[in-house]
């Protein structure tokens, strides 16, 4: 049966970055060696690094003052990195979900953070407006995507101090002014590639600042001296999802870069979003203007609760994979990223109404 993959991370890829990742797999750049394999000083490896690290900056139009840097961790270990590099005294963050709240205790290693606001009181259901950025902050740290949420900040924020972003599950989705940030970071596993890799996107001049030593790894500019010999590698970096990373982003460029891609996504949560509200035994947890074009989180409507597993077993049966909602919201959870075909979606919602007339 065919299956539709909905995993909110790891997740669906470009089914030709995955062939061209298993045709590495054999023989790597005509090597005769398989990537798997090879030395990550391999000139044909090299030249992978820059290309990817090309793409990165022609996809999202990142100026020539910034630098892509691939980093192992995930985005988990940025959480700390960020306030390393950056937090002399004190940081704000935005408090919109559990992956903020975790960026946050990292930060505290660092310094003071105070929160400006948040919206853990709606259970993380909608984007906190209307509070004011302490301007005597060292940075202030946004999530641009609640993955477990299926909330999203949909437009560039102006930021009176450094601007930071965790954009592990929207980046390449729309496009972005980089240049109103200072870092962004995510992990590849959503839209980007599999796991293994982090992305940083870093603007050189707010980098080292600080009056206390820093440990070299966590140094970004550590990683930044060797991008200068067009390389990113002071240690061995993770090669093979870096070249996953690289194949899916030539899928993006191949259909039409990133404005092409927003168009599609908007089309497919449109779509989604349209059936859960016209459905009678659906109903959206996110506030419908903080809705997220990536992870679209519902629960059956109050007067038919008891049919949630009976529709998650109704789903699994037409080939539905990963719906079922993250603990903290319940319900369930379509991730609907860049390599989610609008036939998937399609599917999903001929499920639902199926479902709706057999009931
Ligand atoms: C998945 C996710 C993370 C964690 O990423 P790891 O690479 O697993 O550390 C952080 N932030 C957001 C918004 C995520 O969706």
């Amino acid at each position: 049966m065919k299956k539709y993959n909905f995993n909110a991370g790891p997740c669906v890829l470009p089914r030709q970055a995955v062939e061209s990742a298993i045709d590495a797999i054999r023989d790597f750049d005509n090597t005769g060696i398989g990537i798997l394999e090879i030395s990550h000083r391999t000139p044909g490896w090299e030249r992978i690094m820059k290309e990817t690290a090309d793409l990165w900056k022609e996809l999202l139009q990142i100026p020539d003052n910034y630098r892509v840097l691939f980093l192992g961790g995930g985005a988990s270990t940025q959480f700390l990195d960020v306030p390393a590099n950056l937090m002399k005294k004190k940081a704000a963050y935005l408090q919109t979900g559990v992956w903020a709240k975790k960026a946050i205790k990292e930060a505290k290693f660092y310094g003071d953070v105070e929160i400006v606001a948040s919206s853990e009181d709606k259970n993380y259901s909608y984007i906190p407006r209307g509070y004011t950025i302490p301007a005597d902050a060292d940075y202030f740290h946004i999530t641009t995507n609640n993955t477990i949420y299926g909330t999203e900040l949909h437009e560039d924020i102006d930021s009176p101090v450094t601007l930071v972003a965790d954009m592990s599950s929207d980046i390449m989705s729309r496009p972005v002014d980089v240049s109103k940030y200072g870092i962004i970071y995510g992990g590849a596993q959503k839209n980007v590639g599999p796991a293994g890799v982090a992305f940083v996107i870093v603007r050189e001049d707010i980098l080292g600042k600080l009056d206390r030593p820093l440990q070299t790894m966590l140094d970004y500019r550590t990683h930044i001296s060797d991008v200068e010999k067009n390389r990113s590698m002071f240690n061995t970096p993770p090669v093979f999802p870096i070249f996953v990373m690289h194949e899916t982003l030539k899928w993006v460029k191949e259909l039409g870069g990133v404005e092409a891609m927003y168009k599609l996504n908007k089309e497919k949560a449109a779509m989604l979003y349209d059936e859960i509200d016209r459905n009678p035994l659906f109903v959206g947890t996110a506030a419908k203007e903080d809705r997220s074009i990536m992870n679209v989180c519902f629960v059956m409507n109050e007067a038919h609760k008891e049919k949630e597993a009976a529709f998650l077993e109704f789903a699994k049966e037409r080939g539905m994979v990963g719906i079922k909602g993250h603990r903290s919201v319940g319900g369930f959870r379509a991730s609907i990223y860049n390599a989610c075909p609008i036939e998937a979606v399609e599917a999903l919602i001929q499920c639902m109404q199926d479902f709706e007339k057999q009931d």
